[in-house]
């Protein structure tokens, strides 16, 4: 590994290359990486790096995000078949369909979608500022894709806005029930419980914080608990144990992410040394989908 991650390190200077990983990625990956975080933060450094070239390790909307707002950049996608199960579930046409139905309604689309449906919003989103996004529209109707459980959250959270939910979700938040929060509570009586807005509601409801992996780190900087129950995907337990050593985290077993761990220190070696696979987006879409994402990096 130590070759590897050498390897890694002069191919970098070699391109003048940054790589930038989400906290649910392989703690090997994120130990190479010149910033770990959330979607909001990884897209707001891609918008301002000064590098040649921006190596994405996630899954494909995140790069091709970086791609839409660096569009004179080389984006390389070192598995450009990490597919997000929820950014599969809603396409242009259905955000187009919506519209038809809801003449006058704003559409607020979660990052986690693909240049097409992002070509078709009002604004984008992540579950950083999700409440600030959908706080800030004039419409008072506002249609929300893909994720239910998200555009729930935020209805609730915001109650001045009628929400139109897509019926989208994450497999690997979904699945965490609040049986299982509740186990982990039984077991870690003390423990501060943090949830994903992508969790259910039933889950949502149980939660002593509720935010993004970014907000998580915040909230344990501010906490002085030493354990937590993390209702997220499991890879953010490498980062948490990291920043935070003596502490201890608790997640629920079913929430692993595969797409999110394909990405290994061999297929970035081979990303840097053949540059490629490079993303690349039709013209169309990445100018259409530029206002949305952009406006969503200028609310933090
Ligand atoms: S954790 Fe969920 S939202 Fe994130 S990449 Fe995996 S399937 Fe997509």
């Amino acid at each position: 590994m130590e070759n590897l991650r050498e390897r890694i390190h002069s191919l970098k200077k070699k391109r003048n290359a940054i790589i930038l990983a989400h906290n649910y990625t392989l703690p090997e990956v994120q130990d190479v990486a010149d910033l770990v975080g959330d979607s909001l933060g990884l897209s707001i450094e891609a918008s301002k790096t000064d590098a040649d070239v921006v190596v994405f390790c996630g899954v494909t909307f995140m790069a091709e995000t970086a791609k839409i707002l660096n569009p004179s950049k080389t984006v390389l996608s070192p598995e450009p078949d990490a597919y997000c199960a929820m950014a599969g579930m809603c396409g242009p046409e259905d955000i187009k369909e919506m519209r038809r139905m809801n003449p006058g309604a704003a559409v607020v689309g979660y990052v986690n979608s693909t240049a097409a449906s992002k070509a078709e919003m009002d604004i984008c989103c992540t579950s950083s500022n999700v409440l600030d996004v959908v706080s800030s529209m004039e419409e008072k109707d506002i249609i929300f894709v893909p994720d239910h459980n998200l555009g729930g959250y935020a209805g609730s959270e915001v109650p001045s806005k009628n929400m139109i939910l897509w019926k989208g979700f994450c497999p690997t938040h979904h699945a965490i029930s609040s049986e299982m929060i509740d186990d982990l509570r039984k077991e870690h009586p003390d423990a501060l419980i943090m949830v994903h807005p992508e969790c259910r509601a039933s889950v949502i409801d149980m939660a002593d914080m509720i935010g993004s992996t970014e907000m998580m780190v915040k909230a344990v900087s501010e906490s002085d608990r030493k354990e937590f129950i993390v209702a997220t995907e499991v890879g953010m337990k490498h980062r948490l144990e990291k920043e935070f050593p003596g502490r201890s985290f608790y997640f629920p077993d079913v929430a692993l992410c595969g797409v999110m761990k394909m990405t290994t220190l061999n297929s970035i070696v081979r990303c840097l040394e053949t540059m490629s696979p490079e993303v690349s987006l039709p013209d169309n879409i990445s100018e259409r989908a530029y206002s949305p994402v952009k406006r969503m990096t200028e609310i933090k």
